[in-house]
């Protein structure tokens, strides 16, 4: 089923769209199965997580945090991840800056925006996001590569549109200032019910967990 999933979703991504197999809550042999089936990048939400993935996966595949990244987890972080796709704040890009540089690692960010301005969650609000890139494009072992975004859980993924559109305007935006050490070149958003208009939207990185792996079975 997974395979069947995975080919099925690879034959209909535009070719450049970037595919995340999002497996929380998800075993090492079922995304030993996503990558066999082709997939490339894994995204995880949780540190603990991903270091007993990656404990047997290592390198056959990529890794993504896709989850709100802990400061107190970024030393372990950087040994795992090829992107953090979730910096939101100049005290986890210090921190992450520290171990990088430790390391002698560069690390690829993305900027994740709050589009939908909810209080509780993570991300930075569309309008605070160039201040604090500025600030993240000042670490020499971190380079901003683009955005990410949640957005807010619909029933009906046209609802989520709006918010896609407001963050693929703020990518073209922050694009066009052309800001030194920083490179607008990956777009991440949508997941299993809202990729379709995502990629309408501009996106050029989905995360896809439900429609590879099936319902999460706590859900
Ligand atoms: C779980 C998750 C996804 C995938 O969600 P599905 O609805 O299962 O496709 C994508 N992005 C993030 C950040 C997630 O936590």
């Amino acid at each position: 089923m997974i395979r069947e999933n995975v080919q099925k979703l690879l034959a209909e991504l535009p070719p450049g769209v970037l595919l995340v197999a999002a497996a929380k809550g998800r075993t090492p042999q079922e995304i030993l199965e996503t990558i066999e089936a082709g997939v490339q990048i894994i995204g995880e939400n949780y540190v603990q997580e991903a270091e007993k993935a990656f404990s047997v996966i290592g390198r056959r595949a990529q890794w993504h945090m896709i989850g709100h990244l802990q400061r107190n987890k970024a030393k372990k972080a950087i040994e795992i991840f090829d992107m953090i796709e979730t910096l939101d704040s100049v005290k986890l890009a210090q921190e992450l800056e520290k171990h990088c540089a430790r390391l002698g690692k560069t690390m690829p960010v993305l900027i994740e925006i709050n589009s939908g301005r909810e209080p509780q969650k993570s991300g930075v609000f569309p309008e605070d996001a160039e201040a604090l890139i500025y600030e993240v494009a000042q670490f020499p072992h971190l380079k901003v590569l683009g955005l990410m975004t949640m957005g807010p859980r619909f029933g009906d993924p046209e609802d989520a549109r709006p918010y896609f559109r407001e963050t693929k305007k703020l990518f073209e935006r922050l694009k066009a200032l052309s800001i030194p050490n920083v490179e607008m070149r990956y777009l991440s958003m949508g997941m299993s019910n809202t990729y379709k208009v995502a990629l309408e939207e501009g996106a050029n990185i989905v995360r896809i967990g439900t429609k590879i792996f099936g319902e999460r079975p706590e859900e």
